[in-house]
């Protein structure tokens, strides 16, 4: 352990590196650990990030930004913190074998959605056509007048649905388990909008020119598009470890500056409840990194040393 860092920011997705920006802008030590499992890296091409009008890829989004952190001195680091402790003073943080102190940390760590059970060859392939898509907010856009189905249940099957029927009038749920996990009114509101109901489970998926085939319980089906709704695992075990407050969902509870129930912990992006998408991970990390600043400046003010002057030769 050589220096105590201002920040330690675990997560490298959009949420994370945009943070890692304002630090380092802000004359701060920062470094960034990163498991490298952004879900911004599955997007083939995200057309509603502010500034990219023709559209551009996860990857290339997530390059640009970690060029920009580091060009003003942010250090990215790979690896996966797998313990967070507090000492008197410090925080504490190990990775591989790498041991870091810092002031103060923020949690940048997503979550991850929960796939269906598809060979993760086609799964990819298929996301990459956009045959598979997991954000209706993202992309219904792209889906407009397209046969679409919603693989999920109950309430939050059915919000998708509804969800996507402003974006098409063809729309089917496939109910995950069986029709039977939806209550009548569910169905009545589905019935009323034009949303058809089709029973799981779903296997056997392929991807084929015309879209992405699966069976259901009554046969083959296939669509243009599939949005899968079976829910996320967040990754918030590191705050639960530090006793941080928790949603039910395993989010992690956050003040209007992204202050954590404990003191010098901070969350932004998907891990903390809010729109997941990478406009909003970005703005919570912006206010997480000032909040940041302006604690460690209550400390102790933040005095820059005077510029070292050449001396002139005569
Ligand atoms: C297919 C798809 C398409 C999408 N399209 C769009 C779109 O068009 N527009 C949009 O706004 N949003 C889109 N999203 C959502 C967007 O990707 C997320 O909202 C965004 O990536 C969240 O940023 P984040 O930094 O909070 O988390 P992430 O980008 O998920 O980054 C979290 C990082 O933390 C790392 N991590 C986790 N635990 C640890 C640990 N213990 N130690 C070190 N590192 C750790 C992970 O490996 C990961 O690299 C899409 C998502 C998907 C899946």
């Amino acid at each position: 352990m050589t220096e105590i860092l201002d920040c330690l920011v675990i997560g490298g997705g959009p949420a994370g590196l945009t943070a890692a920006v304002y630090l380092a802008r802000y004359h701060l030590r920062v470094t960034v650990v990163d498991a490298g499992g952004s879900r911004a890296a599955l997007i083939p091409c995200s057309r509603n990030i502010p500034g990219f009008p023709d559209g551009v890829s996860g990857p290339e989004f997530l390059h640009r930004m970690r060029r920009q952190a580091e060009a003003y001195g942010a250090h990215i680091e790979p690896g996966r913190v797998h313990r967070l402790g507090r000492g008197e003073r410090f925080f504490t943080a190990e990775y591989d074998d790498v041991a870091v102190a810092a002031k103060t940390v923020l949690l940048a760590t997503g979550v991850t959605n929960r796939r269906p059970e598809m060979a993760s060859d086609v799964h990819d392939a298929a996301l990459q056509a956009g045959r598979l898509r997991y954000c209706p907010v993202c992309d219904g856009f792209e889906v407009t007048d397209q046969r679409v189905a919603v693989i999920g249940s109950g309430d939050h099957g059915v919000r998708e649905a509804v969800f996507l029927r402003a974006f098409t009038a063809d729309v089917t749920l496939i109910a995950n388990g069986d029709r039977h996990d939806l209550d009548s009114a569910q169905r009545q509101q589905l019935e009323s909008i034009g949303v058809a109901v089709v029973d799981g489970p779903v296997a056997n998926f392929h991807l084929t020119e015309a879209g992405l085939a699966f069976d259901c319980a009554g046969g083959a089906v296939r669509f243009d598009a599939v949005y899968p709704t079976l829910g996320s695992d967040v990754h918030s075990p590191l705050a639960a470890a530090l006793e941080a407050d928790l949603t039910a969902e395993g989010c992690i509870k956050v003040d209007a500056h992204q202050r954590t129930s404990q003191p010098g912990l901070f969350g932004a992006g998907d891990v903390v409840i809010g729109l997941d998408q990478i406009s909003h991970a970005c703005g919570e990390a912006g206010v997480a990194a000032t909040t940041i600043r302006n604690d460690l400046a209550a400390d102790r003010p933040l005095l820059r040393s005077p510029r070292r002057r050449a001396i002139p030769l005569s």
